[in-house]
C-alpha cells in the first residue's frame, strides 16, 4: 500500500489549492481525482478560435482570494476585466431592464440612477427606499427572499433577489439562507441599522474598483487551473482515479475503485458533499448523514455562436438574468460574452451563453442537447433578432454541481465540525461546506490544508 504525508480528494479548484498549499509548506501529498483532468466544474474547450468557458467565467474583485492566487501564480498580468459598458439587465414582461449601476448585488449606492430606473414600479422604488428608515430585524438564520422583502419590498425580491442572488446559485430565493451566503448584507443592516446607507458608506470609504466588479483570464478560467496544477510536484496529480471509501483513524485508508488503496496520515476531501457522505459513511454515519443532507441541484450551460451580421438587435453589456415569474423564458440567464470579455470569439462572430436548470427547472437533465440548444437559441433570437441558427453549439451538463446553502445550513455546518473533532487529521472543503464560488473555495482548500500542516506538526 502507497504510504502519503497527506491525501487529497478531489481536485477542483477547492482541492487544487489545498495541494498547492501544502507543497508550499513542503508537505508531501497525492491528489485523487476521479475525472480524467483536474479542475473540477472550471472546464475550458477551445473550438475554431472560440474560448468557451463551460463552467464559472467570472472571478469577483470584492473577494480577493482567487486573485491573490492568480498573482502568485504568474497569471496577474493576464487578468482581464468585463468590457465596457458593464451594464447587467433583468427581464422583465419580456423586455430588458437595466440594473443601476450604482448598485451592489442589486443594492443601490445611489439614489440618482434608482429614480429613473424602469427596473422596479415607482411604488416598488419607493418601497426600496424604506430600508433607509425602517428599524432592524430578522437576526436569526432567514432565506434571501425573507430578508429582501422585510428590507426592500416584494417587488425588489421578486426582481433583483430572485434573479441575482438566488440566480448565480441557481437556488430557491425562499430557502437559500442569507447568513450562509451574505453575511455583507446581514452585517450591513446589524451595523448601520439600514443596508442602503451601510453601502453607500462603505462606497465613499472604497470607491469601486476601476474595471469593475469581476476579473477573467484570457484563455478562460482553466488557465487558473493549468497553471495551479504545473506548480505542483510531477505524479503528485493522479487523474482518473475514484476514491470509494475511507477508513480510520489516522493512519487513513483511502479505498480507490481501480487502484491499491492508498495509507495517508492526514486526508482532505475536496468532493462534492454528497460525494464526500459515501466516502466517509464507514467511518462515520452521523458524519456522512449531515453531508448528505446538504442539498445540490443541476444546471447545463449552452453556448451558441452566430456570424455578426446574424445580429439584428445588438445589445452592449455583460448579459440577463431571468426572474422566475418570467415563465415563457426557459433561461435563469444569459452572458453576451463577446461583449462582456475580449477575445472570446474570432474577429466578426458573436458568442453567446445561456445558463439553464437549477431549483426552477429540475429535470433540465432530460433534455436532450438539440432541445437545450433550441430554448437558448429561440431566447436569445427574440432579444437580440437573430435571423439564423447557431453556426456552432456545445451543451455542458452539469450534474448535482451546484451546492444549496439553505436556511439551516450554518447549524449543520457546526454539527459537521462537531463530528470531524472525532477524525483528528480528517478535514473537508469544497463548495458544499463554507463557501460557494472559486474564491471561497480557494481561500477554504488554503485554510484546510494550513490546519493539516500545523496537525502535522509541521
Ligand atoms: C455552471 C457553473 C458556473 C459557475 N460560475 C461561477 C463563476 O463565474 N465564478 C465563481 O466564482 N464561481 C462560479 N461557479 C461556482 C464555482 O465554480 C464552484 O463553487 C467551485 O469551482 C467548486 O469547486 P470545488 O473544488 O468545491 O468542486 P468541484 O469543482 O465540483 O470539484 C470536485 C472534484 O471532485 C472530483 N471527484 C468527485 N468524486 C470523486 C471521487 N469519488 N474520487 C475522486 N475525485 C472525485 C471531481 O472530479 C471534481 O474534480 C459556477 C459553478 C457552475 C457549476
Amino acid at each position: 500500500m502507497a504510504e502519503v504525508d497527506v491525501a487529497v480528494v478531489g481536485g477542483g479548484m477547492a482541492g487544487l489549492a489545498a495541494a498547492y498549499e501544502l507543497h508550499r509548506h513542503g508537505v508531501s501529498f497525492v491528489l485523487i481525482d476521479a475525472a480524467p483532468r483536474p479542475g473540477g466544474v472550471v472546464r475550458t474547450e477551445r473550438v475554431d478560435g472560440f474560448t468557451l468557458d463551460a463552467g464559472p467565467d467570472s472571478l469577483l474583485v470584492q473577494k480577493p482570494a482567487a486573485l491573490e492566487l492568480c498573482r502568485e501564480l504568474g497569471l496577474g498580468p493576464r487578468l482581464v476585466p468585463t468590457r465596457e459598458p458593464r451594464t447587467a439587465y433583468v427581464l422583465r414582461n419580456r423586455r430588458l431592464r437595466p440594473l443601476p449601476a450604482a448598485s451592489v448585488l442589486g443594492i443601490p449606492t445611489a439614489v440618482g440612477p434608482w429614480v429613473t430606473s424602469d427596473l422596479l414600479s415607482p411604488a416598488g422604488r419607493l418601497r426600496l427606499a424604506a430600508d433607509l428608515v425602517l428599524p432592524r430585524g430578522g437576526g436569526s438564520d432567514e432565506s434571501v427572499g425573507s430578508f429582501f422583502r422585510r428590507r426592500f419590498g416584494a417587488e425588489a425580491a421578486e426582481y433583483i433577489a430572485e434573479p441575482l442572488l438566488a440566480g448565480i446559485h441557481a437556488g430557491d430565493v425562499d430557502r437559500l439562507s442569507m447568513p450562509a451566503l451574505f453575511p455583507r448584507l446581514v452585517e450591513a443592516e446589524r451595523a448601520a441599522g439600514s443596508v442602503i446607507r451601510a453601502f453607500r458608506r462603505k462606497r465613499r470609504a472604497a470607491p469601486r474598483p476601476a474595471g469593475g466588479l469581476f476579473r477573467s483570464l484570457p484563455g478562460g478560467l482553466e488557465e487558473m487551473v493549468d497553471a495551479l496544477a504545473a506548480t505542483l510536484p510531477p505524479g503528485a496529480v493522479r487523474c482518473r482515479m475514484r476514491a470509494v471509501a475511507l477508513r480510520g483513524p489516522a493512519p487513513y485508508t483511502v479505498r480507490l475503485s481501480t487502484a491499491d488503496p492508498i495509507s495517508a496520515r492526514s486526508v482532505i476531501i475536496a468532493t462534492p458533499a454528497h460525494v464526500t457522505a459515501t466516502l466517509v459513511r464507514p467511518l462515520d454515519q452521523r458524519l456522512a448523514a449531515l453531508c448528505d443532507e446538504i442539498p445540490y441541484t443541476s444546471t447545463a450551460t449552452v453556448l451558441l455562436a452566430y456570424p455578426q451580421a446574424a445580429v439584428r438587435r445588438p445589445r452592449r453589456g455583460s448579459g440577463f438574468v431571468v426572474p422566475r415569474g418570467e415563465r415563457a423564458v426557459p433561461l435563469m440567464a444569459g452572458s453576451w460574452v463577446t461583449s462582456k470579455w475580449p477575445g472570446r470569439a474570432p474577429e466578426g462572430q458573436v458568442l453567446l451563453r445561456g445558463f439553464l436548470g437549477g431549483v426552477r427547472d429540475p429535470h433540465v437533465q432530460e433534455r436532450s442537447e438539440d432541445e437545450l440548444i433550441e430554448q437558448t437559441h429561440a431566447t436569445f433570437a427574440g432579444l437580440l433578432g437573430l435571423d439564423r441558427g447557431p453556426s456552432l453549439a456545445r451543451v455542458y451538463r452539469w450534474e448535482r454541481a451546484n451546492p444549496q446553502h439553505n436556511v439551516g445550513h450554518l447549524v449543520r455546518l457546526a454539527a459537521i465540525e462537531t463530528r470531524l473533532r472525532h477524525w483528528p487529521g480528517l478535514f473537508v472543503t469544497g463548495a458544499g461546506f463554507r463557501g460557494v464560488g472559486i474564491p471561497d473555495c480557494v481561500a477554504d482548500g488554503r485554510t484546510m490544508a494550513r490546519a493539516t500542516t500545523d496537525w502535522l506538526g509541521r
